[in-house]
């Protein structure tokens, strides 16, 4: 059933807008670091999203989780499969959301964890670490993000 679903995905046009990950977050709060430097030897290869720790993350689209697990520089981290095979990578969680697993489908309401610092954001503000992978590499996030709140007019 997995990899039925995962086939499909790849089947369709990727998304060409993403959900804010943290709901309250508007896209202007963003410091674009995309490609920033990250010591000797890597560039950022996404967004980071602060935000006070335990903030819950949404999936910024529909899709299928695709991995669940732990790495040095990531620490917890989900990633999950959407439209176009694109894999949208979400780290420094400080837990998971209670319950998933690899396979679950996602909307753009699914909480997949919550902001923290594990990994290499030790000693950082808490923050999301947000990615997005295509077959040929990652790409920059920030174009493709929406705000979740209409931010209304001040009266
Ligand atoms: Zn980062």
């Amino acid at each position: 059933m997995f990899y039925a679903r995962v086939a499909r995905l790849y089947t369709q046009q990727p998304d060409t807008k993403l959900a804010m990950p943290l709901e309250d977050v508007s896209k202007r709060a963003i410091a674009d670091t995309w490609q920033a430097p990250r010591g000797t030897d890597r560039h950022h290869e996404g967004q980071d999203i602060f935000a006070p720790r335990g903030t819950p993350i949404l999936s910024a689209t529909r899709g299928i989780i695709y991995n669940i697990g732990e790495n040095n520089l990531g620490g917890q981290t989900v990633s999950v499969i959407g439209s176009g095979g694109r894999i949208y990578y979400y780290a420094h969680l400080d837990s998971y959301a209670r319950g998933i697993e690899v396979g679950d489908r996602v909307t753009t309401r699914t909480v997949l964890g919550y902001v923290g610092t594990t990994g290499n954001a030790q000693g950082t503000p808490p923050h999301l670490h947000f990615g997005v992978y295509t077959a040929t590499g990652a790409i920059n996030p920030l174009p493709l993000l929406t705000d979740r709140t209409a931010h209304r007019p001040s009266a």
